[in-house]
């Protein structure tokens, strides 16, 4: 057996996991391109038509399972994908490359397919030109299986066993929506920071979560006993029987503890000690989460990142107006009279829609939310009018990301008011005030907010974005996470900018970023004056409970106090300090917040 060993790293989602690792490699974004002796070539040949195979069974095992879990419809996707892969026009150009051109196969799939994927695209037929996504996901696999032979398969969805850790280099937001929450107690992985959208979806499914460890794969084996401290940070290899046992009664004390804040979390408007209302919604990726909102006394959904309806597709595929109206309308109603704020897509950036966005440098600063959504025109129109037609079933409101500046929100008010006018001309009633919100993520916005809040009809500040632009440090880097930070004094200022904006302006102003989440932040943005907030749903027992026992008086006179200081680390000591004394009347909740 082997030795015990420690390790650390970003702890990114609480809870205690014990299980058996299961390494999971990671897809190459783009494969190295390797120049063959011609003697090399025919084993070449043979090592592309048994990656082939491979990834017919592959494709063959994930319809299955798409369609015991989705439907047929859905099973269909892959249909398509094993067609490519029997199509002497794909693989045709590929050997010929290998044999002509004398390159390793992984270097001649990704050539071949970008280029046929390029012109299908180009093509003006609306459905040849959606293949092309399908190639993108039948040559990533293609590779795969090149790279790991018949290890290859996709371990997502074959893993076996009940209580596996996920162990990887990174997790990208489509991976970590596939987790298969049955068998996955824990993830680990090499790179990645607290705010990528791997650690956030880990937070909403309740998965114990640490990241960036460094050597994690050359430390970790497949099936090593395991146990993943998503508190601290830790993860154990081979832990003795002692540490075992001291762990598992954390585990029983967390539990305890869970339950108490969670009797207490209900539904309904929070107020503070000294009596200001505070609202905090929650944050969703998938229907599945509703029942959430539910348990966890959400005031209602605050954010749904509806670009995982994409993400999480078996195929990759956006879902049809008619489905998405299906989608957003279960919700809405589901949810009622509680609002239910939806986002339309914010794909791009790391969020991968390779295929809409083309291949940027610069993917993050690039067509990324609703700049996407304004270069793929009728895949906006088709999700304005998805939402706009169940509108008048719920309390519904639209938020779009990324909004740059004032331009933007009157682009959006000019794409809503067209699908309005489609819909009316089918004879589908369409109620005149739906609220139209933007996202202040971008610095331009927050400093622009005072233009922008007049035009909308409510703002929601998305502090993790906001963090990364105007730190120029990359939320899920991380070898810059100690310099993302919301506590820096750029942060606070925008803060209070824009709520200062908002109030002029006489619109409500929430906060959906990470930083609501985080008790001590949380109390700073009670203090700049922001009564609207909305997090992971699980966040949302221990938050209700914080604001419950401040005062917004004493938060207020904090946040004056921190706007007043030089760096985050000044910041963070103040708010550590202040924090205690904020809720030193409620014991239990100060417990909570420093277990
Ligand atoms: C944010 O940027 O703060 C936000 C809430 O959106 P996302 O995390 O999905 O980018
Ligand atoms: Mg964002």
């Amino acid at each position: 057996m082997k030795r015990s060993l420690s390790l650390s790293g970003i702890p990114v989602s609480p809870g205690i996991a014990v299980g058996r690792a299961a390494v999971w490699l990671v897809r190459a974004d783009s494969s190295p391109r390797r120049d063959l002796d011609s003697e090399e070539v025919p084993t070449e040949l043979e090592r592309l038509r048994l990656a082939v195979e491979s990834a017919i069974r592959e494709i063959g095992e994930m319809a299955g399972q798409v369609e015991e879990r989705l439907g047929r419809e859905y099973a269909a996707i892959f249909q398509a994908h094993a067609l490519f892969l029997r199509d002497p026009s794909f693989l045709g150009p590929i050997e010929k490359k290998i044999r002509i051109e004398r390159v390793n196969a992984e270097w001649a799939v990704e050539v071949v397919a970008d280029a046929l994927a390029a012109r299908l695209r180009d093509l003006p037929d609306q459905d040849l030109a959606l293949r092309a996504s399908d190639l993108d996901d039948v040559a990533a696999i293609l590779r795969r299986s090149l790279g790991e032979g018949e290890a290859a398969v996709d371990r997502l969805a074959s893993l076996t066993g009940d209580s596996c850790v996920l162990v990887a280099d990174e997790l990208t937001p489509s991976d970590a929506v596939r987790i298969p929450r049955d068998k996955v107690v824990a993830f680990v992985t090499e790179r990645g920071g607290k705010t990528s959208h791997a650690a956030i979806l880990a937070r909403s499914f309740g998965i114990p979560a640490v990241v960036a460890i460094p050597k994690l794969l050359a430390s970790i084996g497949d099936g090593d006993r395991l146990i993943v401290d998503g508190r601290e940070g830790v993860v154990w290899r081979e832990p003795s029987e002692d540490v075992l046992a001291l762990f598992r009664e954390r585990q029983g004390r967390d539990a305890t503890r869970e339950h108490s804040l969670k009797e207490r979390s209900v539904s309904g408007l929070t107020r503070t000690r000294d009596g200001q209302e505070v609202s905090i919604r929650a944050n969703i990726e998938l229907v599945r989460e509703v029942p959430d909102v539910f348990e966890y006394g959400a005031d209602g959904v605050g954010l749904f990142r509806s670009e995982f309806l994409y993400l999480s597709g078996a195929g990759m595929e956006f879902p049809d107006e008619a489905t998405q109206a299906a989608i957003y309308r279960d919700v809405v109603v589901r949810l009622a009279p509680r609002p239910v704020v939806i986002r339309t897509y914010d794909l791009g950036g790391k969020k991968g829609a390779r295929h809409l966005s083309g291949a940027e440098e610069n993917p993050v600063l690039g067509l990324r939310g609703v700049r996407l959504c304004f270069s793929h025109p009728e895949m906006f129109r088709t999700q304005l009018r998805a939402l706009l037609s169940v509108a008048s079933e719920g309390d519904l409101r639209i938020l779009v990301p990324m909004v740059a500046g004032v331009e933007d929100v009157r682009r959006v008010r000019t794409f809503v008011e067209e699908a309005r006018q489609e819909l009316l001309e089918r004879g589908i009633a369409v109620p005149h005030s739906v609220p139209i919100g933007a996202m202040i993520e971008v610095p331009s916005a927050a400093l622009t907010a005072d233009l922008i809040a007049p035009e909308v009809d409510f703002l929601s500040l998305g502090t993790n974005d906001l963090t990364q632009y105007t730190l120029a440090a990359d939320r899920a880097n991380e070898a810059v996470s100690d310099i993302f930070r919301p506590h820096h004094p750029a942060m606070l200022r925008l803060v209070a900018r824009v709520q200062e904006a908002a109030r002029a302006a006489g619109k409500p102003l929430a906060v959906c970023g990470e930083m609501a989440a985080d008790p001590a932040l949380f109390l700073l943005l009670l203090g700049l004056g922001i009564r609207e907030f909305s997090m992971g749903p699980r966040s949302v027992p221990l938050l209700k409970d914080v604001a419950r026992c401040a005062s917004a008086a004493d938060a207020s006179r904090m946040a004056r106090a921190a706007l007043s200081l030089s760096t985050p680390d000044d910041v963070a000591a103040l708010l550590a300090r202040e924090a205690e004394t904020l809720l030193s009347g409620d014991p239990e909740t100060r417990a909570a917040v420093n277990a």
